[in-house]
């Protein structure tokens, strides 16, 4: 369609308007790629393990979506995958697509992406490998379509880097074992292995996810009130305040206007991604209003307190020791680096997993989206405050190269390939299509 439109434009005959228009076309798609793949790095870096653009010609639903997302969260894994259009490539290929998202999201761990109709997928770490794993999980399941592939890659993963086994693959159920004796005993014993263990498992799992979600809500609910409690009785409308702090307080309030409403969206862990960046936002405003108000200097874009984020932005990297691990340096509010100055111990902000009540950064991986929301923007610069945490297991998969702590104190993925760059990527292509130009190794649905 572009090259259809480049083409009226030559035949058109303007020469200076078409010169004009090839620019403004080539930067439009170019644009339109970007932003698609932008899209899917912010929900990635948000807590989503699984993120599908409702434009690409293999797009999941949204039952799909979601059950890939719990199937990926639950590993632990740092996964990242993105369901993307062809017109991603922009020119480019699958593979230039991939490493675009992975320069975006900025973490290390296992990336795939489905552009068009091919699957790549492969390793940050070049010590470790997942681009055999993708194309393995391609040959098994493409018959089944993308969420089987997908779902198979995981699982593998899953295999590789935890030990879990992914058990076979699916496979076409066989018929013909009917009419004797053995064939219905075998029938019997497969309804009794095909229903009831699945609908055992089923609604364990149901229950388990719903005690997740309202783990996660409970403490999103804390946030978001006790944020509701920070802005009440904040008035724009007080001419004592300079014009510049009375927008910033009306930011702070719509910021958390809509921390409300997406908690009330809130259908999945991974939502509360947008409910904590919300609240990190307005407290950010917040502090602003404050120190202008005060005639203090402007406070710095910083992650939240490492201690409680419910303390709003930090101001310093202090160097402390969280309860249960080795001592590092963390971001922190002014109020807990005057506690740890004094010697005393700040209270940790600790939620609920699975009954308990544990430092946030220790919870579960059903956390990855409450931190997420407040930290994951803030990129690199927080993985040494959360080496050994679970939450920095979720996120960053491991210390990062800039991290002081040595690599094999974590069993995650490690930094950006060195030399060897980029490891080993496999997946094959989905085939279909109009191209005819390689026909390597079987990938055509
Ligand atoms: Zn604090």
């Amino acid at each position: 369609m572009i090259a259809r439109r480049a083409l009226s434009a030559v035949l058109l005959g303007a020469i200076t308007l078409m010169a004009g228009s090839a620019v403004a076309l080539a930067g439009g798609s170019a644009a339109r790629a970007s932003d698609a793949v932008d899209a899917a790095a912010l929900a990635l870096r948000g807590g989503v393990a699984v993120y599908s653009d409702p434009s690409a010609e293999m797009a999941l639903s949204s039952d799909d979506l979601d059950s890939l997302n719990a199937q990926a969260i639950a590993t632990n894994l740092p996964l990242f995958i993105a369901v993307l259009p062809d017109s991603a490539k922009a020119g480019g290929s699958a593979e230039d697509v991939r490493d675009r998202l992975q320069e975006a999201v900025g973490m290390n761990g296992i990336y795939g992406v489905v552009v068009g109709k091919q699957f790549r997928a492969g390793t940050t770490d070049p010590g470790k490998q997942a681009g055999d794993l993708a194309t393995q999980a391609f040959r098994e399941e493409k018959a089944n379509g993308l969420t089987a592939v997908l779902s198979r890659f995981i699982a593998l993963t899953d295999e590789r880097f935890n030990g879990n086994p992914a058990g076979p693959a699916s496979s076409d159920a066989g018929g013909g074992l009917f009419g004797t004796l053995i064939g219905l005993m075998f029938g019997l014993l497969c309804l009794l292995i095909f229903i009831g263990l699945p609908a055992f498992f089923i609604i364990r799992g149901m229950r388990a996810s719903k005690r997740r979600l309202a783990e996660v809500r409970t403490a999103i609910d804390e946030d978001v009130t006790a944020f509701g409690e920070r802005v009440a009785g904040l008035d724009t409308s007080n001419p004592a305040l300079p014009a510049e702090s009375r927008q910033e307080v009306q930011q702070a309030l719509d910021a958390y206007d809509h921390a409300k409403m997406a908690a009330m969206r809130m259908r999945s862990p991974q939502d509360a991604a947008e409910v904590t960046s919300a609240l990190d936002d307005g407290r950010y405003f917040l502090a602003c209003a404050d120190a202008r108000e005060h005639g203090k200097p402007m406070p710095q874009r910083r992650p939240p307190c490492f201690v409680d984020p419910r303390h709003g932005p930090s101001v310093a990297d202090v160097s402390w020791q969280p309860p249960g691990l080795p001592a590092r340096d963390v971001p922190m509010c002014a109020a807990c680096q005057t506690d740890v100055a004094a010697g005393r111990n700040p209270l940790v902000r600790e939620v609920q997993d699975s009954g308990r009540m544990v430092p946030y950064w220790q919870a579960g991986s059903h956390y990855r989206g409450y931190g997420g929301g407040y930290y994951s923007t803030f990129g690199d610069s927080m993985s040494g405050a959360l080496i050994g945490t679970s939450l920095g297991s979720v996120m960053w998969g491991g210390p990062s190269s800039s991290s002081t702590v040595t690599q094999h104190e974590s069993s995650g993925f490690g930094s950006w390939g060195s030399s060897g760059g980029g490891g080993d990527f496999g997946g094959s292509d989905f085939g279909g299509g109009g191209d005819s130009s390689s026909d390597s190794g079987g990938g055509d649905f």
